[in-house]
C-alpha cells in the first residue's frame, strides 16, 4: 500500500514517517532524505544538487522520478506498507508516478494524506528545527516533546545536529512559495481521484501520529 504524504515543509511529515516506520514497520521514502545523502557526494550531479537545495528550489522531474524509483523497487509494493514523503511536488510528478503504478501495479492501493497547518506555525517550526545529519531524525530547539535528550546531539545515534542549510529564513520564504505554486494544486489533483484525506496538524507529534495512523489503517 502507498502512503503520500502531501503538505507544505515544516508540516510534520518526517517525524511522523520516522514514529510509523519505528513503531509499525513502515517503509519511509524521502525524496529530500535522499537528495541530501547525494549532496555528500564527490559528484557533478552532487555539486549540482546541493545549490538547488540550498537555494529552496526543485529538483528536475527527471533526475527526482529516477533516484525515487531507485529506492522504490526495494520493496514490495503491495505487502509492504511505504511512505512517500515529499513525493509529488507538482502535478507533472503526480503524473509520472500514478502512470507508473498503472502500467505496473494495477489495483495497488493508495491514499495521500494531507498535513494541514497555518503558515505561521510552519515557520517557527523550520526556524527552530535540527537535525540529525546520519539517521535524517528532526528535532526542535523549544518544544519540549522535540527536544534532544543531550542538547545538540541525536538521541538515536550520538550524531551532532545540525540546522538545515535551507532552514535560513530566506530559503524558507522560498520553499513556501514553491510549494503555494506548485504543490498545492495537488490537492485538487488528488480530491478529484477521491483519494486525498485532509489531516490536522497542528498538534503534538503523538497526536499526530495516532491521527495519521488511523488514517492510513483506512
Ligand atoms: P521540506 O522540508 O521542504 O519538505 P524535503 O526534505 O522534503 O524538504 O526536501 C528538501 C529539498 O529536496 C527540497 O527543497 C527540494 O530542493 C528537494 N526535493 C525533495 N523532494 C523533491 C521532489 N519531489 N521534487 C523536486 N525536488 C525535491
Amino acid at each position: 500500500m502507498i502512503n503520500i504524504f502531501l503538505g507544505a515543509p515544516g508540516t510534520g511529515k518526517g517525524t511522523v514517517s520516522y514514529l510509523l516506520k519505528k513503531n509499525c514497520n513502515y517503509k519511509h521514502l524521502s525524496t529530500g532524505n535522499i537528495f541530501r545523502n547525494i549532496t555528500k557526494r564527490n559528484t557533478q550531479i552532487a555539486k549540482k544538487v546541493r545549490d538547488i537545495l540550498k537555494k529552496g528550489e526543485l529538483v528536475d522531474d527527471q533526475l527526482t522520478f529516477k533516484v525515487l524509483l531507485e529506492d522504490l523497487e526495494k520493496y514490495n509494493l503491495k505487502k509492504d506498507n511505504i511512505i512517500l514523503d515529499g513525493y509529488p511536488r507538482n502535478i507533472n510528478q503526480a503524473e509520472i508516478l500514478l502512470e507508473y503504478f498503472n502500467r505496473h501495479y494495477k489495483d495497488l492501493k493508495i491514499s495521500v494524506i494531507n498535513f494541514k497547518l497555518p503558515e505561521s506555525v510552519i515557520i517557527e517550526r523550520l526556524t527552530n528545527r535540527l537535525i540529525c545529519p546520519k539517521c535524517g531524525k528532526s528535532y526542535h530547539k523549544i518544544f519540549f516533546e522535540l527536544k534532544p535528550q543531550k542538547e545538540w546531539y541525536c538521541d538515536d545515534d550520538g550524531t551532532k545536529l545540525i540546522q538545515r542549510e535551507d532552514d535560513k529564513i530566506k530559503s524558507i520564504k522560498k520553499r513556501l512559495e514553491i510549494y503555494n505554486k506548485e504543490t498545492k494544486p495537488l490537492i485538487k489533483y488528488f480530491t478529484n481521484r477521491d483519494i486525498l484525506i485532509n489531516v490536522d496538524v497542528n498538534d503534538s507529534s503523538e497526536e499526530v501520529y495516532k491521527k495519521v495512523f488511523e488514517k492510513c489503517q483506512n
